[in-house]
């Protein structure tokens, strides 16, 4: 299966609350997924929204999923490591509300300790921060994202890496953060299909996948640009995931929002018609090209 969204509320969206973007989603862009953006401070949210989003987004087949604030450093120490635990189990509570399926987490920085040692301590720290969520009995999965620059901590191996030594975390494979951090690494199948075989330990049943175009250089991320601006194709991916009919669901996070969203909509009925031979696709109806399916 192929989900498609964005991240946050749809640029055209007139109105600006996180159920005015869902149903507008759904409604208006035929999309079914779609990552809430909790990432300014601290995300108010009555219960009422939240339970409405949590209704319609169940009536309406909308995968949820909540992206934490940005400041979140899980290498901490003290005081700064307790505000980033409080940031990301306020959002999962919501996200539980909500029945969202992820709550995606930025996992820190590079201390003086160095590479190794700062992987060891943010292993650490997630679990701790795992068993506090099960004391809230909060269920929902942490997704740990790549990050795109050299500074940052979160090259793919590491976050597999945090994914394997601890149960029930799971990858937000950022892959414009991926292609900046790698200098520019994702051009070919074979690229996308070694991040693929990098995480085959972890047994996903389920990849989420964030898309945008990036410019970077040296192995740093700038900003993010729309897809078409930036030089990581998506055909040789979609491509791949259609033949091994992966279940995955893309998140646009380029400055496009939307717009992207339904680009890669786009792509994907191409791909899916190259294959029927047919003039119309829909990327919810993969029947007809998957295998024994
Ligand atoms: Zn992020």
């Amino acid at each position: 299966m192929i989900r498609i969204g964005q991240a946050g509320i749809p640029l055209s969206c007139k109105g600006r609350t996180n159920k005015d973007g869902l149903v507008y989603t759904k409604n208006i862009l035929d999309l079914n997924a779609i990552e809430l953006q909790f990432v300014r401070g601290l995300y108010i949210m009555e219960d009422e929204e939240a339970q409405f989003i949590h209704d319609f987004a169940k009536e309406n087949d909308v995968e949820l999923h909540v992206h934490a604030p940005y400041y979140i450093n899980l290498a901490a120490s003290d005081e700064e490591l307790d505000v980033s635990f409080d940031k990301i189990i306020y959002s999962a509570t919501l996200a539980q509300k909500m029945g969202a399926k992820s709550v995606v987490v930025h996992p820190g920085y590079y201390g003086e300790e160095g590479e190794k040692k700062t992987l060891k301590r943010i292993i650490k720290n997630v679990k701790k921060l795992q068993g506090n969520l099960k004391k809230d009995k909060i269920k929902i999965k942490l997704a740990i994202e790549t990050m795109g620059k050299q500074k940052v901590f979160g090259s793919l191996d590491e976050i597999i890496k945090i994914c394997s030594d601890v149960k029930d975390v799971i990858p937000a494979i950022g892959l414009g953060h991926i292609h900046a951090r790698t200098n520019g690494g994702l051009k070919k199948r074979e690229d996308f299909e070694e991040i693929f075989y990098k995480l085959k330990p972890l047994r996903l049943k389920h990849y989420l996948i964030h898309v945008t175009g990036v410019m970077y250089e040296n192995g740093n991320e700038f900003y993010h640009v729309p897809i078409k601006k930036g030089d990581m194709p998506l055909m040789p991916l979609i491509d791949l995931i259609l033949d091994k009919n992966y279940d995955v669901t893309f998140i646009s996070e380029s400055p496009l929002l939307e717009h992207d969203a339904v680009y890669i909509r786009l792509q994907v009925e191409k791909a899916i018609m190259k294959r029927t031979g047919k003039e119309q696709a829909n990327y919810k109806d993969l029947s007809e090209i998957v295998k024994n399916g």
